[in-house]
């Protein structure tokens, strides 16, 4: 399949398409999606890989793409409120408040499913769905275009860093998916926070960049309960373990060179430590990676240093963390050390997704 690839500005006048030869991207891209191809759009969060929500074929057609398990159910995007309607149960009291507080923007709740709308390939056939309406004018301008839900995965291959750019969508899917939009560099740069109310607390399912501490905030007196954190700890029995929200349990995010991540009291004593370790590596034949949030660490200690974004300002390590982690495969690192970042904040996505592209090795020194 040939990729079109339309460049799309958004200036605050609003938002100008049209460049390689389409007069209207946003009417090109909509024939596509309700044609049955998959497009590629950029939203707040990261790129995402956009199919009919109704159309099961265009949404198998998401899940070979990306190389995506079926069991893992995928977050549709809605345009409004009556988009929403038409494939989720009334939403509860909780939910219609916290949908008041962050619509448009980086949550998603899980819904009761309409019976009978969906194709149950979109829901990995759960009695729920997980819904969200972005911030991007693309991605808005994009679903208003289709006039209907966009179900629409992160658009990398599977198990891959998430693309926050344009490009990182053509590394990973040119030739598998119908069009990408370029609108630039995403916003936030990790993927959306996953909620699911039950009567009595709020579960995040997946950490993102609505923290807890917000959506505390939204609704006094409520529990918010972190589900996702409980994974980071490896003393759970695997076997036994049954993840809340089926795509937690997949490795995620991951750079194709093995990733430790350590943390240390000091930072005299951590550059010690792990200036010898990539030392030792790199006499073992490595190509070594030091990923850092902080300009003054490690210059010189591995062959390819990323400094991703400023650890006092944890918003910015988001924004760069898969591009840094691409950075390595591109440059063919096959061992990197990165540090950690203050779990505060969208600090705590961050090191979620971090541990999850370590594959959780992790050391406190
Ligand atoms: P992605 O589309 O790659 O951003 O991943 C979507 C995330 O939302 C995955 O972790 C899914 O497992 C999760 N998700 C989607 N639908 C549901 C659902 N019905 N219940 C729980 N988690 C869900
Ligand atoms: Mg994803």
């Amino acid at each position: 399949m040939r990729t079109e690839y339309y460049t799309v500005q958004v200036t605050d006048g609003g938002i100008v398409g049209g460049v390689d030869g389409a007069s209207d991207v946003f009417a090109e891209a909509a024939k596509l999606i309700r044609g049955g191809a998959p497009v590629a759009f950029p939203t707040e969060t990261v790129y995402g890989l956009g199919a009919n929500a109704f159309d099961e074929q265009a949404v198998a057609r998401v899940f070979a793409a990306k190389g995506r398990p079926a069991d893992n159910p995928l977050i549709v995007h809605v345009a409004d409120r009556q988009q929403l309607d038409l494939i989720a149960l009334t939403p509860s009291e909780w939910e219609q408040c916290l949908m008041a507080a962050f619509w448009p923007g980086p949550l998603t709740l899980v819904l009761p499913v309409k019976p009978g709308v969906l194709p149950s390939n979109v829901t990995a056939g759960l009695d729920t769905v997980a819904v969200r309406q972005p911030a991007h004018p693309v991605a808005l301008a994009l679903l208003q275009a289709c006039g209907v839900p966009l179900a629409a995965p992160s658009a990398n291959r599977s198990g891959k860093p998430s693309p926050t750019t344009a490009l990182h969508v053509k590394e990973d899917l040119d030739g598998v998916l119908a069009a990408i939009l370029d609108g630039g560099p995403t916003e936030v740069g990790i993927e959306s926070t996953v909620i699911r109310c039950n009567a009595e607390e709020v579960h995040i399912l997946r950490p993102g960049s609505v923290t807890a501490e917000q959506l505390e905030q939204a609704l006094p007196g409520i529990r918010v309960v972190a589900v996702a954190d409980i994974q980071n700890h490896r003393e759970l029995d695997a076997a036994d373990y049954v993840p809340p929200s089926p795509g937690m349990k997949y490795a995620h995010y991951a750079p194709e060179g093995e990733l430790l991540v350590v943390e240390a009291e000091h930072h005299d004593e951590w550059l010690k430590w792990v200036s010898a370790r990539l030392q030792e590596a790199k006499s073992q034949g490595h190509r070594t990676g030091l990923l850092t949030f902080s300009k003054k660490d490690g210059g010189g200690v591995a062959d390819v240093v990323v400094v991703a974004g400023d650890a006092t300002q944890v918003d910015t390590v988001a924004r760069a963390l898969y591009d840094a982690l691409r950075t390595f495969d591109r440059e063919q690192v096959t061992f990197i050390i990165a540090e950690t970042c203050p779990a505060t904040g969208v600090g705590a996505a961050v090191m979620n997704r971090l541990l999850k592209a370590a594959g959780h090795r992790f050391l406190r020194i």
